[in-house]
C-alpha cells in the first residue's frame, strides 16, 4: 500500500503549530524524488519579515503547521532521472517559488512569479496536488530543477541565501524601473531587504539615497555605497528632498504616510514598493496628479531573472551582511527583527537543526 511512499525522505523541520506561536523541532516527509526532481541539502535558510508576516498569521489565509523560510542555500544530495541542469554536490539556492503552470505568458517569459495558474509558494502554499509546502527551515527539500538556481563560486553559502528573496526582491524592480547611471534612486528602509538593495542600485550605476528612520545606520549605508543618507524622523528631510528622486524603492514593512514620499519624486517619478504591511496604504490622489506621477508594486522575481541577479553578486562582490543562528534561536531572532534589532539578516545555520 505505502509502495508510492518508500522512498520518501524524512527530514527534521521547524514548524509553528498556529498563528503567533513558537517554533516546534518535527519531522516531516518529502516527495519521492520525481524525474525532474532534485534533493537538496540544505545548509543555510535566512529569516525573512514575510516570513513573520505568515507565521503570526497577519496576511490571512496562513497554512499551519507551518515551515516558514524562502532564502535557501545547499548541495545537491540526489537528482531524479530526468534531471539534466544539476549532478550531486552542486552548490544551489531554491527562493519564493517551488513550481509554476509552465505554460502561461508569463512564465513563457521568465516571470514566473505572475503565473495566471497561480505559482506554488515554497512554503504557507498548496502544490497543484493540493498538498502543502513546507520550506527551508528544514534539513531537506525536494524541488523540481526549473525553480534551482546556481550558486556562483564566489559566493559564500551562508551570505548567497537572503539573496534568494531580499536579493530578487530589490534588483528586479530596481531593473525594471532603469536604475542606473544619471537617475537619482532612494531605498526607503535599510533592514533585510533595503541594505541589499543599497548594493544593486549602486552597482547598477545609481545614484543612491538611503531613507532611514534614524542616523543610527548612517556609516554602513555609506559602506554600501550609499552616496546620501537621511533620517526620516527629522522633518527637515522631507523639505529638502522635495521632488528629487526618479525612484523610490520602498522595502518598509509597516504603513508609511505614502503623500510624504511621493511628494519626493520628479516629475514622472514612481514609488514602488515592495514592502507588504498588512493594512491597506492611504494616499491622496492629487500627490500623484500634480506631477504625472506613479505608485506600483513588484513581487520577488522570475528565476532566469534570479540566477542573473546571483552572477551579477558574484561579480560585483555584493552580498548580504548577516548573523548567523542556531535553529533553537528563531523565536528571539523574530522579536529582533520586529525590533529592527538585526544587521541585517539573520540566517539559520541547519546544521544545528
Ligand atoms: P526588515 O529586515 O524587518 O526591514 C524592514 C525595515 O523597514 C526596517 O529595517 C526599518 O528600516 C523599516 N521599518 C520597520 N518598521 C518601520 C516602521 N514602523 N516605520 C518605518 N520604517 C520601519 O524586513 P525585510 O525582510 O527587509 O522585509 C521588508 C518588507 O518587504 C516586509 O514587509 C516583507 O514582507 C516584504 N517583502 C516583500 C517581497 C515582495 O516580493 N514584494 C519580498 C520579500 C519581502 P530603518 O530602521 O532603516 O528605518
Ligand atoms: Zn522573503
Amino acid at each position: 500500500m505505502c509502495n508510492n511512499h518508500k522512498n520518501m525522505t524524512s527530514t527534521h523541520v521547524l514548524s509553528v503549530p498556529s498563528a503567533k506561536a513558537s517554533f516546534e523541532k518535527t519531522t516531516i516527509e518529502r516527495r519521492e524524488l520525481r524525474p525532474h526532481d532534485i534533493l537538496i541539502d540544505i545548509k543555510f535558510s535566512g529569516i525573512c519579515h514575510s516570513d513573520i508576516h505568515s507565521a503570526f498569521g497577519e496576511w490571512g489565509g496562513g497554512i499551519f503547521p507551518m515551515v516558514p523560510g524562502h532564502e535557501i542555500a545547499g548541495v545537491v544530495e540526489a537528482v531524479g532521472t530526468e534531471v539534466t541542469k544539476y549532478v550531486v554536490g552542486d552548490r544551489v539556492g531554491v527562493g519564493c517559488f517551488v513550481d509554476s503552470c509552465g505554460e502561461c505568458e508569463y512564465c513563457l517569459s521568465g516571470e514566473e512569479q505572475y503565473c495566471t495558474r497561480g505559482v506554488i509558494n515554497t512554503y504557507n502554499g498548496l502544490d497543484y496536488d493540493g498538498n502543502p509546502t513546507y520550506g527551508g527551515y528544514s534539513q531537506k527539500i525536494v524541488v523540481t530543477e526549473g525553480f534551482v538556481v546556481r550558486i556562483p563560486d564566489g559566493l559564500d553559502m551562508d551570505r548567497a541565501s537572503p539573496l534568494l528573496c531580499a536579493g530578487i526582491t530589490t534588483f528586479s524592480p530596481l531593473k525594471h524601473w532603469n536604475a542606473g547611471p544619471g537617475k537619482k534612486v532612494a531605498i526607503v528602509g535599510m533592514g533585510g531587504l533595503g541594505h541589499v538593495a543599497i548594493q544593486f542600485a549602486h552597482a547598477m550605476g545609481a545614484e543612491v539615497t538611503v531613507l532611514s528612520r534614524s542616523n543610527n545606520k548612517k556609516e554602513e549605508a555609506l559602506e554600501f555605497g550609499a552616496d546620501h543618507y537621511y533620517a526620516t524622523s527629522d522633518p527637515s528631510t522631507f523639505k529638502e528632498l522635495a521632488g528629487r528622486f526618479d525612484l523610490i524603492l520602498n522595502t518598509v514593512s509597516a504603513n508609511l504616510d505614502v503623500d510624504a514620499y511621493l511628494s519626493l519624486l520628479r516629475i514622472d517619478g514612481t514609488l514602488v514598493n515592495v514592502g507588504a504591511p498588512a493594512e491597506p496604504d492611504k494616499y491622496h490622489v492629487f500627490s500623484l496628479i500634480m506631477g504625472r506621477r506613479s505608485i506600483a508594486g513588484s513581487l520577488v522575481g522570475g528565476i532566469r531573472e534570479t540566477q542573473e541577479m546571483l552572477d551579477f553578486a558574484a561579480e560585483h562582490g555584493i552580498a548580504p551582511m548577516i548573523e548567523v543562528i542556531r535553529a533553537d534561536q528563531v523565536d528571539e531572532a523574530y522579536e529582533r527583527v520586529l525590533r529592527s534589532d538585526v544587521r541585517y539578516r539573520f540566517v539559520i545555520d541547519i546544521s544545528t537543526l
